[in-house]
């Protein structure tokens, strides 16, 4: 019988093992399917720590369903019961600007009348049919894209704060085609984001498709009833039989046309052979891993860089914070220069997220903006936090909890040149037949994203074997 071993086990290690059981089983095939995964607890970044009555995120607070792929895995390992549908106040999303909060327009009419943009900025954005085409031959960075078509403003107020809410990453440095390929499409079949944008509302009209409006990204934010590691703990337990947590893999080689992994185990070493190695970790780690095999291929994954980031979440009483948290969050364009990225009001949008009577916020610090602020010790970082919210909100009252988590490399960035970066990638890939790389740091970086290309890595495996 042959051996899949999966290295990591967050979404994408975890989902890739669920669509392979799922594929084999169903082609009446067999393999014994083993995930390794160097922490005691599997989800990867996928995390919910639960304390004192607060389910607080480590990482992502849930899934969109603008696109179908988590939701369809969620009805797939049947815990649709313990879907939480975020409330309407999700829509509500805010922007800093010239020191106080904007909503951010959801409509063409709001948009008219916000004063979010300056008249000015505002005209340009209608001036956007009529803007120049693309670069032919170019791998546009997001921010030549933003000012050629919105223009400056645009940039900074609006896609500036959309980019460090998803990558935390600088627009000016980051690949268009590779961060929102669907924007990148748009433009070049449509010839323009508003032609675009109407051409397919009237496509969905004409198949009778309704979509349900959000402000930002389309779609609805997804979680579960106590909190987003739900899914992961629902897979692990599934997979429960292959899995081993605490086991790092170190190096891979190859051997008599097998592939040989050397592990630690409790401080232990030991060796194990497989025929197919999914290497479902950071870029840099399966750089680490590879070295022994293919220094080239070690070399283009670790110019992959990662920004780091700290998630600061603050308990309070409601009672003394002396602010109704009526919405979604914000997020703080670069020009205001202030210590945080944004904070997500999560109490207001998932239940179960703090006890009766309190609330909770989660604030984002560093990024490629302040990655020094990142690494703070706790209680710097979330002294400074609650300045920030002070300048921003208002908000003075004493936290009942504070926690923060750092993630040192937390998100990839695909910066301009990463398509072709990945195509170097599969180049020498293609002479590691058995070897598969699979987690964010690819070809997107949301859950769904990761969900698919899971799907796709099983697909691609159940047919080699
Ligand atoms: C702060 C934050 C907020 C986010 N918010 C959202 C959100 O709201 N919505 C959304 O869609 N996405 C969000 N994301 C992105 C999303 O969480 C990630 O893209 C996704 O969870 C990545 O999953 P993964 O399995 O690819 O990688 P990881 O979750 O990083 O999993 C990799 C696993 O590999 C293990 N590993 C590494 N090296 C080894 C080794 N040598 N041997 C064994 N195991 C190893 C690690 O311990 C880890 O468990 C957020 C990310 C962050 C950091």
């Amino acid at each position: 019988m042959p051996r899949i071993i999966i290295v990591g086990a967050g979404i994408s290690g975890l989902c890739t093992a669920h669509y392979l059981v799922r594929n084999l089983s169903a082609a009446g095939r067999e393999a014994e399917i083993l995930i390794f995964e160097a922490e005691e607890v599997p989800g990867g970044k996928m995390r919910t720590i639960r304390e004192d009555g607060f389910n607080m995120e480590w990482g992502p607070n849930g899934f969109l369903t603008n696109k179908p792929y988590s939701l369809e895995l969620v009805k797939d390992i049947g815990i649709e019961d313990r879907l939480a549908r975020s409330s309407d106040l999700a829509r509500k999303r805010f922007i800093r600007s010239g020191g106080r909060l904007h909503r951010l327009p959801e409509t063409p009419q709001a948009f008219f009348s916000s004063n979010l943009l300056s008249l000015r900025g505002r005209l340009r954005i209608m001036w956007e049919p009529f803007a120049a085409g693309p670069p032919a031959g170019v791998d546009e960075s997001l921010g030549d894209f933003a000012r050629r078509r919105l223009g400056s403003e645009a940039l900074e107020k609006l896609l500036d704060p959309m980019v460090t809410g998803i990558y935390a990453g600088d627009p000016d440095r980051m690949s268009l085609r590779s961060c929102f390929p669907v924007i990148h499409d748009l433009e070049r079949k449509y010839g323009g984001l508003v032609k675009g944008m109407l051409s397919l509302r009237r496509e969905r009209k004409r198949q009778g498709i309704k979509r349900e409006m959000s402000a930002g990204p389309g779609g609805v934010l997804m979680s579960f009833d106590s909190g987003a590691q739900a899914l992961v703990d629902v897979l692990a337990e599934r997979l429960s039989e292959g899995l081993h947590t605490g086991v790092s893999v170190e190096e891979v080689r190859e051997r008599d046309g097998k592939l040989l992994l050397s592990i630690t185990e409790k401080g232990l070493r030991g060796e194990i052979d497989t025929d197919v190695l999914v290497l479902a970790v950071p870029a840099f780690a399966a750089a680490s891993v590879l070295a022994p095999l293919d220094p080239r291929l070690t070399e283009a994954l670790s110019s992959i860089p990662y920004s780091p980031i700290s998630v600061v979440a603050l308990g309070y009483d409601k009672a003394t914070l002396g602010n109704p948290l009526d919405g979604f969050g914000f997020l703080i364009p670069r020009g205001e220069k202030r210590k945080i990225l944004g904070a997500l009001w999560d109490s207001s949008v998932f239940p179960n997220r703090a006890p009766e009577g309190k609330a909770l916020i989660r604030a984002m610090v560093g990024g490629v903006r302040n990655p020094a602020l990142a690494a703070l010790p706790t209680d710097e970082i979330v002294g400074l936090t609650r300045s920030e919210l002070a300048v921003t909100m208002g908000i003075t009252a004493e936290p009942v909890l504070s926690r923060a988590f750092f993630h040192e490399k937390g998100i990839p960035q695909y910066l301009v040149g990463h398509g072709k970066l990945l195509d170097r990638i599969d180049a020498r890939l293609a002479a590691h037949p058995g070897i598969h790389l699979n987690s964010n740091a690819y070809r997107g970086i949301a859950l769904n994203d990761c969900v698919l290309q899971s799907r796709l890595t099983a697909e691609r495996i159940a047919r080699g074997l």
